[in-house]
């Protein structure tokens, strides 16, 4: 490997670790990355002088001179995050240190044999109108499916109707810019791991309730991602010996009870009025305000839907061990109502000694799926693993090369 190379990774090195657990002193990053004090003088003299790090207060030390911190700069590059949806599109654009810059919603049409042009499309209509400073890194885009590998992109996503959607080379070839693409829970948790609950946990487990159920494993730092791309697929872990048959084809998966659509089903069989809309995150939503108000057959509908998610997340938490659980995704606007529930019988089922697990519940907003498309563009400086391939190494290459 040639000399420029080492340095690079080892200027990677020193942007992740500020990046995960925030300002140093320059001292403190030769002790961390075991690197000798003249190589990170040199090192983060360069960093400063692209506008990636910037000098911080002194901090007191203990019986020394006062320590300079060094900490990332976060308007050193921006990322777009895509989340694709069976209906739309939200596109964010985020600064390296997660600050969200604007966001767009675009009507989507994944069926149509012009889909992948149709999200083209939008995407360019948003890099045009970005600013150039601080500069574009690259494009990550989130699917409700799995995918190869986040630097190749073919999408296998059956609620799209996308059996080996070529999205990372199409939009690749069009936009003429690094492209990402991971599966949405996934893409959650590494947004997570940069600006979340994994910057001070290696090992955590994300639970996103809604549309769909969906899992994404962070095993020491990393996400797990299978095979094929395809893990966490914790909606459809059985639950029930029949039960309703389930968008996947099989019968009595979790998703088919605790998804926006079984919870509808749920209140329907409880005769609740459950509208008569088509879309079934708008019902949950109303059945989520009766909720509130009162209604304890709404009341009821939620706290089933949390004994029965509680109680698979039990046998995932067995699993995998986590430190932490942390619950996301639209569903959690009503997570009031699915608590008691879902509490109840994750710990009853947990084994002796981690029934203490901390389960953490954050906040969601719309933008929130696209923020997490973004983060896998903005932790490429930070992936020592390599995760990213050869999409990282030009992300990085614009993060180093777009300076003086
Ligand atoms: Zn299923």
């Amino acid at each position: 490997m040639a000399a420029t190379d080492r340095g690079d990774l080892t200027r990677t090195a020193i942007l992740a670790l500020l990046g995960t657990v925030g300002p140093l002193s320059r001292t403190e990053i030769a002790r961390e990355l075991d690197l000798s004090p003249a190589t990170v003088t040199q090192l983060t003299k360069e960093l400063i002088r692209y506008g990636m790090l910037e000098e911080l207060d002194l901090r007191p030390s203990r019986g020394g001179r006062p320590a300079q911190r060094l900490g990332l700069v976060g308007s050193a590059g921006r990322a777009l995050g895509v989340k694709v949806t069976a209906d739309h599109l939200v596109i964010v654009d985020v600064r390296l240190d997660g600050e969200v810059l604007g966001s767009w919603e675009r009507p989507f049409h994944p069926a149509s044999p012009a889909a992948l042009e149709e999200l083209a499309d939008a995407v360019a209509a948003v890099v045009e109108t970005v600013e150039e400073a601080p500069p574009l890194l690259g494009i990550g885009v989130g699917v409700p499916g799995s995918v190869d590998e986040q630097a190749v992109g073919t999408v296998h996503a059956p609620t799209l109707g996308w059996p080996a959607m070529p999205v990372g080379e199409r939009l690749r070839r069009r936009l003429n810019l690094p492209v990402l693409v991971e599966n949405d829970v996934n893409a959650l948790a590494v947004a997570e791991r940069l600006y979340g609950r994994g910057r001070t946990h290696r090992d955590f487990l994300v639970l996103t309730i809604g549309r769909g159920v969906g899992a994404a494993i962070v095993a020491d730092g990393r996400v797990y991602r299978g095979a094929r791309g395809g893990a966490g697929e914790f909606g459809h872990v059985p639950v029930h010996l029949d039960g309703p048959v389930c968008g996947c084809g099989a019968t009595g998966c979790l998703e088919a009870f605790v998804g926006s659509a079984g919870l509808v089903a749920a209140a329907r069989a409880r005769g609740l009025p459950a509208g008569s809309g088509e879309d079934p995150p708008a019902v949950v939503r109303e059945l989520g305000r009766a909720a509130d108000a009162g209604d304890e057959g709404a009341q009821a509908v939620f706290a089933e839907a949390g004994a029965i998610l509680g109680r698979a997340a039990a046998g995932l938490v067995n699993v995998i061990d986590p430190e932490v659980v942390v619950v996301l995704g639209e569903g959690t606007t009503e997570w009031a109502h699915w608590r008691e529930g879902f509490e109840r019988a994750l710990r009853r089922q947990l084994m002796p000694g981690r029934r203490d697990i901390a389960v953490e519940v954050e906040g969601w907003d719309d933008t929130s799926w696209a923020q997490g498309a973004a983060a896998l563009v903005l932790a490429t400086p930070f992936d020592e693993a390599g995760t990213a391939g050869e999409q990282g190494r030009l992300v990085r290459a614009r993060l180093i090369g777009a300076t003086p």
